[in-house]
């Protein structure tokens, strides 16, 4: 039996990166996902290619900041498939900036899409499985910077320590309903959200692209190496199919030994 079957499993940010890897998995391991995007063309690519697989895939339009769309987009998940049962709460971007240039509006931009976002899909998809009363599973996509900050990265250093504090609240307020909530903690991982700061910071710190990699993104991992998708996918697999409350409210680092717990 695979470890999601009849699962119903909603993925923020799946129509690239990290997001989509983990819709893939999680569908190659019999859970029906939907994928929800503020890219609805590349999230219907994405779940194109799941049925063309063999799974079964939704795309949805979530722009997760918008109340309205995520309301709409847990009904319309809910519509189709009767329930959710995991909710991965992955969508996200980057923008790279010292504090002192960092417009207000930057600031405002970065802390809703990681922070609103959570909240108004745990609320909707958390409503859903406490009324059914049959448990679930609530994954954040935070990040090493969930616990550590780097230079240029304050709101995103920011939102990913307070997915923490969200995350341990869930995880309190969802024990009595089997809900668990745990955040995943990424190193760096090869995407168009990483492949887009590696210039950027080049140009901020004076330094090589080169340099940026090994000097600054990998430095202090035990082998240099960049984490995968599918080293976040396995893990998010994991967090997803556990089965008891024993495993609630933490973070687990997937980094390549960059920030020891
Ligand atoms: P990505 O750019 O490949 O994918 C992000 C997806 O989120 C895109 O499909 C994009 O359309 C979607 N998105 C952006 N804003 C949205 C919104 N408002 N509503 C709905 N969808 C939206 O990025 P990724 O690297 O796969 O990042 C996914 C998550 O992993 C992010 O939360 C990121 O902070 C986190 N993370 C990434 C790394 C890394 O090194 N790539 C490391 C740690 C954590």
């Amino acid at each position: 039996m695979n470890r999601l079957d009849n699962k119903v499993c909603l993925v923020t940010g799946a129509a690239s990166g990290i997001g989509k890897r983990i819709a893939e998995v999680y569908a190659a391991h019999g859970a029906k996902v939907v994928i929800a995007d503020l890219k609805i063309d590349a999230a219907e690519v994405a779940a194109r290619e799941i049925r063309d697989a063999g799974g079964d895939a939704l795309a949805v339009a979530m722009d997760v900041t918008d109340e309205q769309q995520v309301v709409d987009g847990v009904a319309k998940t809910i519509a189709r498939y009767g329930r959710v049962d995991v909710l991965v709460s992955n969508a996200g971007i980057q923008i790279v900036n010292r504090v002192t240039d960092f417009s207000f509006g930057d600031w405002k931009k970065m802390l809703a899409i990681h922070l609103d976002g959570a909240f108004l899909t745990t609320r909707e998809c958390m409503k859903d499985m406490q009324a059914r009363g049959e448990g679930g599973a609530i994954i954040y996509m935070g990040s090493v910077h969930s616990h550590l900050a780097s230079k240029l990265k304050a709101p995103y250093v920011t939102a990913k320590h307070g997915l923490l504090g969200l995350c341990r609240t869930v995880a309190k307020e969802g024990g009595e309903h089997g809900i668990r909530a745990n955040v995943i903690c990424p190193g760096f991982v090869r995407t168009p959200l990483v492949d887009k700061q590696i210039p950027e910071q080049a140009k901020e710190l004076g330094i090589s692209e080169d340099e940026v990699v090994k000097n600054v993104m990998l430095k202090d991992t035990v082998d240099g190496e960049f984490t995968t998708v599918d080293d976040v996918a396995n893990v998010a697999l994991t967090l997803a199919a556990f089965e008891t409350n024993a495993l609630t409210g933490q973070s687990l680092v997937v980094s390549h030994g960059w920030f020891m717990q």
